[in-house]
């Protein structure tokens, strides 16, 4: 399907990947990826039904039980084969991701930087602890502790980043013994999904270990009210809107399906009056900027001390001067296209609507084709959606404070809590003020936008607040826990 020597992918429709073979499904429907700098077809792409996903659900059932059963060591090489598959692919795929999803090649290279992380990381899961010995308080009995695999996991994931979060969402529940079947987002089927299951395949994967199914934005719902109702799908993760996440977890709420979420941010950066100012315009224009600010962790609010806030804004501005967006293929593009119209029109309307009740354009504030010009906003209130919304678009409001509880304030005003940062001379007041942020994860010194595989990702409130990305949180997430305890020798009962 992807002739990986001439590094593109075949313009034919592209099947799905069910039960380690390529399909396109009984119905015969597809779509199309687009370049959103471009416009031109990317990749037509076959769009399932629910009979492709219901098959797709099939053969991770089948496959789950002897999947599990392989000896840690068996599961573990598949991803080490996959990590070294895919150095050898590490341009392909960052060719595909800027083709697909519009990502600079910078964005797209540290993207492909966290894959072999990943895999590597979630090796080690295979033989990681499973259970533990309780006391008891009852003279004889033995309480044990164990895990299993939940059984089939059914991920759904967006299309920013869209690669990691495709490995992410699968690999923690397949090291532990699950199987999965995993919708991609309908920008980025190729680059989310196709891609993947071939890596995997080629790395061994039994079939029906990782299933890919793909769909139209019309038909993703098919495979939302699947993995809700069908009972063979044990957990569903989803990397998404809090809007598409809301509606999800009401659906599972009834029948207790548990989720995995991560959802939306409202990511504050507060730069304290001791910062190195040159630093912290460094780590403001980092954590809004890279992808366009199209990242759950971007920074949306800056929030600056008073005495150093005309200092700052000067120098933000004047260093967002000089990134015009360019063409993404370009090496040098840290600007590149939003990922579709929608987006586009989304963003223009939020900052017309601040603009029109008050806010001040230091610099951006126009679209010219794909591209939404980087925009630094002053003046902003709590009344205009810049300020109350998740803006994922390359526009980002500073605004000063007075004192470090009007800074802790402002940093908390949002149902969201997914990322913080803060920069200060003084690391330790960095982190007692870290504690105060109502936030997944509060980064001193560095931007909102970071990502360690090993480490706890997530969120808190709208950001998605059930369970946590790493190892640990996999193990919660994705096994059963079940407590067996033994009498040994008789004990005496009430009656
Ligand atoms: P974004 O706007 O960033 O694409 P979305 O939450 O809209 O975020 O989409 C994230 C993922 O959720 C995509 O794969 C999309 O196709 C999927 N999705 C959207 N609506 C539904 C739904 N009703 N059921 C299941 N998946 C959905």
């Amino acid at each position: 399907m992807f002739d990986w020597n001439a590094g593109k992918i075949l313009n034919v429709p592209a099947g799905l990947f069910i039960d380690g073979q390529w399909t396109r499904g009984e119905g015969g429907a597809s779509f199309s990826s687009l370049d959103p700098t471009t416009g031109e077809v990317f990749a037509h792409v076959t769009d399932a039904d629910a009979r492709e996903v219901d098959t797709a659900i099939g053969a991770a059932v089948r496959a789950q039980p002897g999947w599990a059963a392989l000896p840690p060591a068996a599961r573990a090489a598949m991803f080490y084969e996959a990590a070294e598959l895919f150095k050898d692919r590490q341009d392909q795929f960052a060719q595909a991701l800027i083709r697909e999803t519009g990502s600079g090649h910078g964005k797209a290279m540290f993207e492909c930087s966290q894959i072999p992380l990943a895999l590597r990381e979630v090796a080690g899961l295979a033989t990681r602890d499973i259970g533990e010995i309780l006391p008891s308080q009852v003279p004889g009995k033995y309480n044990r502790t164990y895990r299993t695999p939940a059984g089939v996991i059914g991920v759904i994931t967006p299309w920013n980043f869209p690669l990691y979060l495709s490995i992410r969402g699968i690999v923690y529940a397949l090291a532990l013994g699950n199987t999965v079947v995993l919708k991609p987002s309908e920008d980025s089927p190729v680059t989310g999904g196709l891609m993947i299951a071939e890596l995997f395949a080629d790395a061994g994967f039994p079939a029906g270990v990782l299933n890919v199914v793909t769909t139209s934005r019309d038909r993703a719902p098919i495979v939302g009210e699947a993995f809700i109702k069908d009972p063979r799908v044990k957990v569903i993760s989803f990397t998404g809107s809090t809007k598409v996440g809301q509606m999800l977890a009401t659906a599972c709420a009834p029948i207790f399906k548990p989720m995995v979420l991560e959802l939306g941010g409202k990511n504050p950066t507060i730069i304290m009056e001791d910062a190195d100012i040159d630093r912290a315009v460094d780590v403001a224009f980092f954590g809004k900027f890279l992808h366009q600010g199209q990242i759950c962790m971007s920074c949306d609010k800056v929030l600056v001390a008073r005495p150093v806030y005309d200092t700052f804004l000067e120098k933000l501005v004047a260093k967002t001067r000089n990134f015009a967006p360019t063409n993404p293929a370009d090496q040098t593009c840290v600007i590149g296209p939003m990922i579709n119209e929608r987006a586009l029109q989304r963003v223009k309307a939020m900052v017309d609507e601040a603009v029109a009740k008050g806010a001040k354009v230091h610099c951006g504030g126009n679209s010219k084709g794909p591209y939404y010009e980087p925009t630094v906003l002053s003046a902003v209130t709590s009344e205009m959606a810049v300020w109350i919304d998740e803006i994922f678009g390359p526009v980002v409001t500073v605004t000063p404070f007075d004192t470090v509880g009007e800074a802790v304030a402002m940093a908390n005003d949002t149902p969201y809590g997914l990322s913080a940062s803060i920069v200060t001379a003084n690391p330790m007041i960095g982190e007692m003020l870290a504690e105060r942020i109502h936030a997944g994860m509060v980064h001193v010194n560095d931007s909102t936008v970071h990502d360690e595989p090993h480490a706890p990702f997530g969120g808190l409130g709208a950001s998605g607040g059930g369970g946590r990305w790493g190892p640990k949180g996999a193990i919660e997430a994705y096994t059963v826990q079940r407590w067996i305890a033994t009498q040994r020798e008789p004990r005496a009962l009430p009656f």
